[in-house]
């Protein structure tokens, strides 16, 4: 640490220049959403150490403007073509570079920033990561969809460009700090510790009547919409398997989820020496975020420190298969392999955004993307035109079946 470099600024943050006094460039793919604006959050208070390139977004046109305005960015980036005049008249009177369509989002990726959080949510954040993985950058990986439906094209990327992937999802950010790479046969087990959801306790009857509204609201974390109701039906912690596979050398038997309902204690790994190794915190995305942004060296953040002794207990419990089946779903697609994932995703996605619209109630998301695994074929997926093909062909069907139901 260079203590002469150290600045205590007026929002109570302490900012250290990242490596040799060099600011680091920042692009944020998925600004206006909950990781995007946890970042937005990190870098306001670490002006003194980051500089931003590009910011992108899919529709919140005046969250993006404010934001890029806010923090200098050079660039912002909707999704939506149509909404390009809307953010060009937002942005009039300054120099911020105005730019729109998905082509757009994937040049933001390829802009020179050192640094990209890969903040998408779902399979749309694939190929503008994948573009930052391309060009060899540092990738803070929130979007764990990239991983499920294109792990091994992605891993193979990220190995032949030199990049650096650091996960965000605190599960596999906790498992990262704790990982011994270079020695991975002496790990016997990685434990994904897993909240249990709104709905750990709940009855069956409550779980099919649930609506969207107790979906979404997650006892400990205040995350998106479309991973809050991940959580709820588990799936999120059946993404994070095939996350977690991709991202450690390990096998899928080596994989194991745990319930802790006060996600205090991120993930853990196991070695075969019977050493358990854990990495705790308040549950705050802001120090995930925090490791990825500033790695490898550590700034501070406003999250609540631990205080155990407050916490007095911590508690354990294994998951129902029974009343979360999406957890063996996602087992079956991670042991099948290949357009299995692909379909897992696509279907959830879409089962996923028609129970937020009433169309579907709770536990048909589990039978729709079962469904979608029994029909939609296996095929050979050894590109990313392959992926979008299953993907798209996966979410045809799943949005067939919802239709067909009105
Ligand atoms: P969110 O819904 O709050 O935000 C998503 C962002 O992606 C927004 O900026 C939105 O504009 C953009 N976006 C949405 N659809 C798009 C599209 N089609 N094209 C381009 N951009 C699009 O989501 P979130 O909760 O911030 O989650 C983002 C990712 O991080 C997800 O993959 C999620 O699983 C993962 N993650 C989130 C949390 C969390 O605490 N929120 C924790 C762990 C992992
Ligand atoms: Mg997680």
């Amino acid at each position: 640490m260079n203590e002469a470099a150290e600045i205590i600024d007026d929002r109570g943050g302490i900012g250290l220049p990242l490596h040799d006094n060099t600011l680091r460039s920042v692009t944020i793919l998925g600004s206006t959403g909950s990781i995007g604006c946890n970042t937005i959050d990190l870098l306001e208070r670490h002006r003194e150490s980051f500089t931003v390139e590009a910011l992108t977004a899919n529709n919140n046109i005046k969250l993006l403007a404010e934001q890029a305005r806010k923090i200098g960015a050079k660039s912002a980036v909707t999704a939506d073509h149509s909404r390009y005049r809307e953010l060009k008249c937002e942005l009039a009177d300054t120099n911020i570079n105005v730019s729109a369509g998905p082509e757009a989002l994937v040049e933001a990726a390829d802009m020179p920033a050192e640094f990209v959080m890969a903040a998408i949510v779902g399979a749309a954040g694939l190929r503008p990561t994948l573009a930052a993985v391309k060009r060899g950058a540092i990738v803070g990986l929130a979007n764990k969809e990239c991983l499920v439906c294109a792990g091994d094209l992605m891993i193979g990327e990220v190995e032949r460009n030199c990049a650096t992937l650091l996960p965000v999802d605190s599960e596999h950010n906790a498992i990262y700090q704790v990982f011994d790479f270079e020695r991975e046969a002496s790990v016997a087990r990685i434990i994904l510790t897993a909240s249990g959801g709104p709905f750990r306790n709940a009855d069956l009857t409550t779980m099919t009547n649930a609506t969207p509204e107790q979906a979404v609201a997650h006892p400990n974390w205040d995350m998106g919409a479309k991973i809050s109701v991940d959580s709820a039906t588990m799936m999120n912690k059946g993404l994070e398997m095939i996350e977690a596979f991709h991202l450690f050398p390990v096998t899928a038997e080596k994989i194991d989820i745990l319930v802790h309902p006060q996600s205090v204690i991120h993930s853990m790994v196991e070695y075969v020496d019977g050493s358990v190794l854990a990495q705790l915190g308040t549950p705050d995305m802001r120090t995930p975020i925090a490791y990825s942004l500033a790695w490898p060296e550590r700034i501070a953040t406003p999250s609540a420190k631990l205080d155990l002794a407050e916490l007095a207990t911590l508690t354990f419990e294994a998951p129902d298969p029974e009343r979360f089946p999406c957890l063996r779903l996602a087992q079956e697609a991670l042991a099948t392999g290949g357009a299995a994932p692909i379909i897992l995703n696509a279907a959830n996605e879409i089962a996923v955004a028609a129970f937020l619209k009433r169309k579907i109630q709770f536990m048909d998301i589990p039978r729709l993307v079962e469904f979608c695994m029994l029909k939609v074929g296996a095929g050979e997926v050894n590109s990313i035109e392959a992926v979008m093909e299953i993907d798209g062909e996966a979410r045809k069907i799943a949005s067939e079946n919802i239709d067909s139901r009105q």
